[in-house]
Order: C-alpha cells, then sequence, then structure tokens
C-alpha cells in the first residue's frame, strides 16, 4: 500500500538538494507534465541543478518536488483529470497537494493586510508577513455534488460549462455562513426549482481545479417540478438507471455516484 506524507512547512529546495529519484509535479493549467506514463524524476532533466521547487512530501519515502512548467521538456502533457483515475490514493493526494500548495503559493506573494511582500514559515504551511505578522494559510473551496432520487430515477443536468451532451448531478460551491446540508438544498433550489430532504453525505474527492474539495450527498426529492434555471443549467431530468444520457469520465465523484446509482447502491446510503 503506496503512503504519501506531505512537508508540514512550505519549503523551497534546488535540484542538487534532493535525491536524483525525486518524484517531478509539474502543471500546466487542467494538465500535468508525464514522462513514458509516469511521473517524471529530478534526473530525467538535464539541467536538474537549476531546477528550484516546492517540496511537497514524500510518496513511499520518495522526495516529491513541484516546478513551476518547464516548457523546454514537454514529454508528456496528459489531462490532470484521466491520469489521477489511473493512481491509486497516495500518489492523487500527493499530485492535488503539489497542484494546490503551487497554486496557493503563487498568489500568496503579498499580505492582504498591508501589502508587504510576504516569506513562507520554516514551522507550518503558511506564508507570513514580515511588516504586521499576518499569517495566510492555504485556502480550499468546499463545493457540493448531490444525487437527486424520486422513485427509480435520478436527477441529471447539462450545465453550460460541461462537454457538449454530457449531463451530471447538481453541484456547487458553499457560501459563507452555510452548512453542507443548506448547501445542497439552496444550489437544488436554485438551479432546478425543486425541494428535497433526507440530504445524505456520501463522501468526498479532492478537485484541485484549482483549489476544490467536492463532498458528495445523496438526497430523495421533495416537491415542485424540475425547471432548468436557464444561466447554469440549459436541461434537467430525471433518468432511471437503463435510459441514461452521456454520463461524465470516470474519475470524478460525480460520476463514482452515478455508478453507484446504476448498481443500485444508493438507497443504502
Ligand atoms: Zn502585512
Amino acid at each position: 500500500m503506496s503512503q504519501f506524507t506531505p512537508s508540514p512547512a512550505s519549503l523551497l529546495v534546488t535540484g542538487n538538494e534532493i535525491a536524483g529519484h525525486s518524484y517531478i509535479f509539474a502543471f500546466r493549467g487542467r494538465d500535468i507534465l508525464m514522462k513514458d506514463g509516469n511521473l517524471p524524476r529530478l534526473a530525467d532533466f538535464p539541467n536538474r541543478e537549476t531546477l528550484t521547487g516546492l517540496h511537497i512530501g514524500e510518496l513511499d519515502g520518495i522526495p516529491c518536488l513541484g516546478i513551476p512548467f518547464p516548457e523546454a521538456f514537454l514529454w508528456e502533457v496528459q489531462p490532470l483529470r484521466a491520469v489521477i483515475h489511473t493512481l491509486d490514493d497516495a500518489a492523487v493526494f500527493a499530485i492535488c497537494r503539489a497542484k494546490e500548495m503551487m497554486f496557493w503559493r503563487n498568489r500568496r506573494k503579498f499580505c492582504g493586510a498591508c501589502g508587504t511582500a510576504l516569506k513562507d514559515s520554516e514551522t507550518d504551511m503558511a506564508r507570513i508577513c514580515p511588516e504586521c505578522g499576518e499569517r495566510f494559510y492555504p485556502q480550499i473551496a468546499p463545493a457540493v455534488i448531490t444525487a437527486v432520487l424520486k422513485d427509480d430515477k435520478i436527477l441529471l443536468a447539462h450545465n453550460r460549462n460541461f462537454t457538449s451532451g454530457v449531463f451530471s448531478l447538481i453541484a456547487g460551491f458553499v457560501e459563507s455562513g452555510e452548512s453542507l446540508e443548506q448547501a445542497v438544498a439552496r444550489e437544488i433550489m436554485e438551479e432546478t426549482s425543486i425541494k428535497v430532504k433526507n440530504i445524505r453525505y456520501y463522501s468526498s474527492q479532492p478537485w484541485p481545479f484549482p483549489n476544490s474539495l467536492m463532498l458528495g450527498f445523496v438526497a430523495e426529492y421533495d416537491s415542485g417540478d424540475v425547471k432548468p434555471d436557464g444561466v447554469e443549467l440549459e436541461t434537467a431530468g430525471w433518468y432511471s438507471a437503463d435510459e441514461l444520457p452521456q454520463l461524465p469520465d470516470h474519475g470524478s465523484i460525480a460520476r463514482k455516484i452515478i455508478d453507484d446509482f446504476i448498481a443500485n447502491r444508493l438507497r443504502t446510503i
């Protein structure tokens, strides 16, 4: 069983300070740099001494380094979503942490209170203002995603942001001051005009696009007629397991929940 141990602090290292077999994580948008179907190793880079990156942690004892995308070494650039689907939980943890930490550091260069350039904390994963002492930690944006069940059917919708023809579950970000259950009920009401009841937790998935945590739920239909909001959702409706539209790719929690619906496992949650 593979294991990832995250670094407790935000630590920059150079390529000559860590082992050549260290894993390298480099992202460009929603893609990740790979080599021969695997994560690249530091020794793959002929200029390794000049590389500087963020020490993310250790995957099975091997150091993990997040670096800016090296445009000179385009061995393979693969969609991160597809890569995540093929790896075990420890490697996915390492990738998600690497992507989110690098996103966070790139956007936490100056103090939001006084404008001074921030420095890394040596003791925890934080950026500190040397002028006013303010501390900035990585922020995670929680989002809820819900399977709404009605008799033997599930509510699926096409969102304008989805690939053409793909239908999935209702999802949205949690707002300040809300409980997760309130966010579930609000999102479904806002986007489809229906009321739900018996909201139960399913499971979660880190979603580093760029810093979300997807929290899955199952709920039962209560009342109202499905009316897509016309803003985010173009189409929405009830589907039974034997007449499903085109679904999202494997690898997302949405697809996992829908697959559990198809296998009739959601009723027991
Ligand atoms: Zn400050």
